[in-house]
């Protein structure tokens, strides 16, 4: 039978009141143009209503998934979804970026978002069979891993090929950086939105849609399509990606310094092959995985088939940031005790970044002497040794012993023992990517002023400064150690990258022009988009983030790097530290924003059409 059609944004969001059970409709029908869909439409929809009274983890604070603009099409490499609330773990804008399947088949349901409000009395879950929304009982499902539970709703809803978001035990348990795993091993990580949906009690949502979009136009549709598909296959980096998973930029990594070790603390260590994407290649890898629309397929399914750190089977690999996360940091040189790390971390919802950094930072203080065994439940941490680091990832999930303070990451555990939250490696609460910002300077900046605290898809400095031009943006690589012109183009790239995170694309692939991106925009959802209006949607995108952190109480003293992440190291940086102060004041002055209280001016909220935005729900 012919599947009936849904126009490639479907203008709506599914909004469920957990309190009473009820569901209904919420039309968004306008604004396209001005937020895209996915991370910007999402920070439309919330900014009436989030503000400094909203506790994280209370009823108040609103869950939305929104998948974004071009997901359920065939563009290559745009199925991702966001989630979006106010951070537990930053306590400012929370927004985490998700790969696999889940946001495409909730727009071929004929949804943009799911809104959660209020929290549910009792454990459920949600069922969505294009417009038949379901509340079912959860209660059976509490406890369970994220695998388990997705073939627990599956069998109860007899839909083998539901695509299921859910939480383990760590977003039960209210751990401040869980994740929202779906597709068994594909997360939404960051930020803690797995902890918010924990609060809500809500274990899992489950979509199935029956529908394919309807394109606007076609033919115009197709030929920005074959030019991004050819782009793609041409590109170096994802060809590489592809073949040797991102984890094969862990041995350039090692070299320029921009993976770091022992918890950031050496520029050197002689273990980075023994955990890179060629050795996975040649040792645990079964095959590639691939997000839906996606045609690079940088994602690693693996097998470690005997042994302590046995997988149940296949299993996604780690990787880049988990293995910077639990090889780099804690000096383990051992692929299968990594890959058994993430496997937990997926299957218990846990950010492997926050997580991994929370254990090191904890490894840290037991050679300092602040954490003895004695303090840590009897484990010994020892650097290289992944088994103690595999129980505590089990005692976080639950917040059992030690975990209870590890699961409130890194200032949490520094203000628990009484230790200077400089020595904590995160910005503004938020634990920090394995990008050191004392092998491209510009990574400061993008983590000091960034949405989300340190958030390196935020602008992707250092993908830049190694020689990926955007000049359609007015963006040139500059030299990695060099300060001149970074604020400049650390804002351009913002601006660039929240396009593509309203567009929902995959954080690697890089378009060459913004007329290619409007294009597609416009030829699939039929709303109309120049290149001009494209490149101003993407400051109205960064501004009105900007909005939302300013009414949760963001302050720009916060704007800084910890001094663990600002001295100097031997290695592939130079001995070389950023001046943020430098980059911050003109990054300021470029924004032309005020650099005391972090307002944008009234003129340019105005102008971007930011001032009087009217409540959506
Ligand atoms: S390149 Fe990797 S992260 Fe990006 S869409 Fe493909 S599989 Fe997903």
């Amino acid at each position: 039978m012919k599947r009936p059609y849904t126009m490639a944004i479907n203008k709506k969001l599914l909004k469920i009141d957990l309190a009473s059970g009820k569901t209904s409709t919420v039309p968004i029908d306008k604004e396209y143009k001005q937020f895209i869909g996915g991370a910007g439409m999402a920070a439309r929809i919330l900014y009436p209503v989030l503000n400094n009274r909203v506790d994280p983890l209370s009823p108040a604070n609103p869950l939305l998934f929104m998948a974004g603009a071009l997901a359920g099409t065939l563009a290559p490499n745009f199925g991702r979804h966001v989630i979006c609330a106010r951070s537990p773990l930053t306590s400012i804008w929370g927004e985490s970026n998700c790969g696999g399947s889940w946001g495409a088949e909730l727009k071929l349901a004929g949804w943009d978002g799911v809104l959660l409000l209020g929290a549910s009395k009792d454990w459920v879950h949600v069922v969505i069979k294009d417009g038949d929304v379901q509340i079912l009982d959860a209660k059976p499902l509490v406890g369970k891993r994220v695998t388990e539970t997705e073939h627990a709703i599956k069998e109860a809803v007899g839909e083998k090929k539901l695509k299921i978001s859910s939480i383990g035990p760590a977003g039960e348990h209210l751990v401040k950086y869980a994740a929202v795993l779906s597709d068994e091993g594909r997360a939404a990580g960051r930020t803690g939105m797995g902890a918010v949906m924990g609060s809500k009690k809500v274990k899992a949502i489950s979509v199935i849609g029956s529908k394919k979009p309807q394109l606007a136009d076609p033919a115009k549709f197709n030929e920005a399509k074959q030019q991004l598909q050819q782009e793609i296959k041409d590109n170096f980096t994802l060809n590489m990606f592809s073949d040797l998973g991102n984890a094969g930029y862990v041995d350039m990594a090692s070299v320029t310094g921009d993976l770091s070790f022992k918890y950031f603390t050496k520029g050197e260590w002689d273990g980075a092959y023994d955990i890179s994407g060629a050795s996975m290649k040649e040792s645990i890898l079964k095959k590639q995985y691939f997000c839906k629309q996606c045609i690079v397929g940088c994602g690693r399914i693996v097998e470690v088939a005997e042994g302590k750190y046995k997988t149940p089977g296949p299993v996604h690999g780690p990787e880049y940031e988990t293995i910077g996360a639990f090889g780099a940091t804690l000096l383990c040189k051992d692929l299968r005790a990594i890959s058994k790390a993430n496997y937990l971390c997926n299957e218990l919802g846990i950010d492997t970044i926050s997580g991994g950094i929370s254990i090191g930072f904890a490894y840290y203080l037991q050679e300092k002497g602040v954490l003895p065994p004695e303090k840590a439940d009897g484990l010994t941490l020892t650097w290289g040794d992944m088994d103690p680091a595999i129980e505590l990832i089990e005692k976080i999930s639950m917040r059992k012993g030690i975990g209870n303070v590890l699961a409130e990451g890194t200032i949490g555990i520094a203000r628990h023992f009484g230790v200077s939250e400089e020595e904590a490696a995160a910005v503004y609460g938020m634990e920090v990517p394995f990008h050191d910002a004392r092998a491209y300077v510009g990574s400061a900046l993008e983590y000091a002023t960034s949405h989300r605290g340190a958030c390196h898809q935020s602008a992707q400095y250092y993908l830049t400064s190694m020689g990926a031009p955007f000049p359609d943006w007015g963006i040139t690589p500059i030299d990695r150690f060099e300060h001149e012109g970074v604020a400049e183009c650390v804002a351009r790239l913002q601006d660039m990258r929240g396009v593509f995170q309203s567009l929902s694309l995959c954080n690697f692939v890089v378009p060459s022009s913004a007329t290619l991106l409007a294009d597609l925009f416009s030829s699939a959802t039929g709303v109309p988009m120049t290149r001009e209006e494209l490149i101003l949607a993407g400051e109205r995108i960064w501004t009105i983030r900007r909005l939302i952190n300013l009414n949760l109480g963001y302050s720009p003293v916060n704007e800084k790097l910890p001094k663990i992440l600002l001295k100097p190291l031997e290695g592939g940086t130079n001995g070389i530290v950023p001046n943020l102060e430098k980059q911050i004041s003109e990054w300021y002055a470029y924004r032309g924003w005020d650099r005391a209280t972090g307002n944008p001016p009234v003129a340019k909220i105005e102008a971007l059409g930011l001032s009087g935005l009217a409540p959506v729900f």
